[in-house]
């Protein structure tokens, strides 16, 4: 795919193929792929537009009297099937990402690039959405590949304006996982310079789905998305591929095969032809083929036409493909999913003991300690409470050591409503000598309980003199 270049341009061709998209004097390659309705692109359609409906859908959906997701930033609250998490609730979020992250490694192990082809938001808009567009404006519905002649000026038009709707469209979905259905809803009523943060979310949302369905496309996948690039190491060679039969298919034949030495590739090209990322199956395992299976419908196909069983292209793994024995279970098959039930466990563990309150100790500003007048040292410490339940909380606290010790809140027990937080004082008194003999200053423990009977264990040092 080097392309032609003029002899007098000062550019040096390129002597391989960079990208498919990619011609030799580096101007783009549009691809137009043509369209196979096959089996496997009628499952990918049914999921593609369950997928789209799921995205369009959740945002409006509640759970136990909130949204089942709602990614709040500038509150910094973050809301997952009913669960508020906070920015203190780091620990949480990092093994929530790590079960997804190893959960993507385990399915990529199986799977091969089953995401990519199946499931990833690129794919299935531009796939099912954004290209059927192109060709109810350009003539080939159908068919696909290359328009039929140039659009005039009102197709074009009529182009755009589509895929402006339905970017803004997506751009206000997106919008209202961040603000709410409710608040998007009464925005949409206003004028943009009443929220002009949120209208320039979205406005900067919808420039970049135009431009990336319009222009970008597939330079997506093969040069801005790092998941392609990782393949290579979460790959191995029984993983499952969509690839081509080299040991069926080979030596290829012009027209229809003959011969007992022929292979059953009639050399149609029919599989690039429906390429989305203009690949060529039959070079091998590539970077840039998303396994998005069109090449295993349009081959089907062919061999259907040509009285040859189906299957020349399809999923299966370079092992198997050498007629090595298939064996699901190897190192990585087993240390990803181990991995994913210790994050997760410990996810679910933390999560159910956590969701009734936070408390956490902050010091006071002003003097470290005190000494009152019955001769007592006092330390002083703000408590930063905050009810994650649906139901108005009051908290006791209680000294769990050392046993000479004592504590109170400063004013009367605090009282929280629903997810209310709160910085609330408390006082620890202790005789003065008790950190003479430790260098000023001895470790203590308190317990705050709420009314239901969940509690944290909190440690705090004492300081007095020493
Ligand atoms: S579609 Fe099948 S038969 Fe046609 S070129 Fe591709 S592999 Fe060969
Ligand atoms: S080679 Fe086949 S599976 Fe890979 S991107 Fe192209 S059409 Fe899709």
């Amino acid at each position: 795919m080097t392309g032609h270049i003029d002899p007098n341009s000062p550019l040096i061709p390129a002597q391989e193929m960079v990208l498919p998209t990619l011609q030799g004097d580096g101007k783009r390659r549009w691809i137009n792929p043509a369209l196979s309705t096959g089996k496997y692109w009628k499952r990918r359609r049914l999921l593609a537009y369950g997928l789209i409906a799921f995205f369009v859908t959740l945002p409006h959906l509640r759970y136990a009297g909130k949204p089942l997701v709602l990614l709040d930033i500038v509150s910094r609250e973050f809301t997952f099937f009913g669960h508020t998490f906070y920015p203190t609730d780091s620990g949480l979020l990092l093994l929530l990402m790590l079960t997804v992250f190893f959960s993507i490694m385990f399915l990529t192990a199986v799977g091969g690039r089953l995401w990519c082809g199946w499931g990833c938001p690129q794919t299935v808009y531009l796939e099912f959405l954004f290209r059927p567009i192109d060709r109810l404006f350009s003539g080939t519905i159908g068919k696909g590949g290359k328009p039929r002649g140039t659009l005039n000026a009102a197709l074009r038009v009529g182009r755009f304006v589509v895929y402006l709707a339905c970017c803004m469209f997506l751009a206000h979905t997106f919008l209202s996982y961040f603000v709410g259905t409710d608040r998007l809803a009464q925005w949409m009523r206003l004028s943009p310079w009443q929220h002009p943060s949120a209208f320039g979310v979205m406005a900067g949302a919808t420039i970049g789905l135009m431009y990336n369905f319009m222009f970008f496309r597939e330079q997506l996948c093969m040069v801005a998305c790092p998941y392609g690039r990782f393949q290579s190491v979460m790959l191995d060679r029984k993983s499952l591929i969509v690839t081509y039969d080299i040991h069926r298919g080979e030596p290829r034949h012009k027209g229809k095969a003959t011969g007992p030495s022929a292979g059953d590739c009639i050399d149609c090209g029919h599989c690039t032809a429906v390429c989305p990322t203009g690949i060529d199956i039959r070079n091998g395992l590539q970077m840039e083929c998303i396994h998005c299976t069109q090449c295993i419908d349009a081959c089907d196909a062919i061999m259907h036409r040509i009285d040859k069983p189906a299957g020349l292209i399809r999923y299966s793994s370079q092992d198997a493909l050498e007629g090595k024995k298939h064996s699901w279970v190897r190192p990585r098959t087993l240390i990803y999913p181990l991995l994913v039930l210790v994050t997760s466990t410990l996810f679910l563990a933390l999560l159910t003991t956590k969701f009734a309150f936070d408390a956490r100790v902050l010091s006071s500003p002003g003097a470290p300690y005190a000494i009152n007048s019955a001769r007592m040292l006092q330390n002083n410490f703000r408590v930063r409470l905050r009810n994650r339940t649906d139901k108005t909380e009051t908290y006791a606290i209680r000294m769990l050591g050392p046993a000479s010790a004592s504590v109170q809140w400063s004013d009367e027990a605090p009282t929280l409503k629903p997810n209310e937080s709160k910085l609330v004082p408390i006082m620890i008194t202790a005789p003065v000598g008790m950190t003479a003999a430790n260098h000023g200053k001895i470790e203590a423990e308190v317990q705050i309980t709420d009314q239901t009977g969940n509690e944290r264990k909190i440690s705090v040092m004492l300081l007095g003199p020493g």
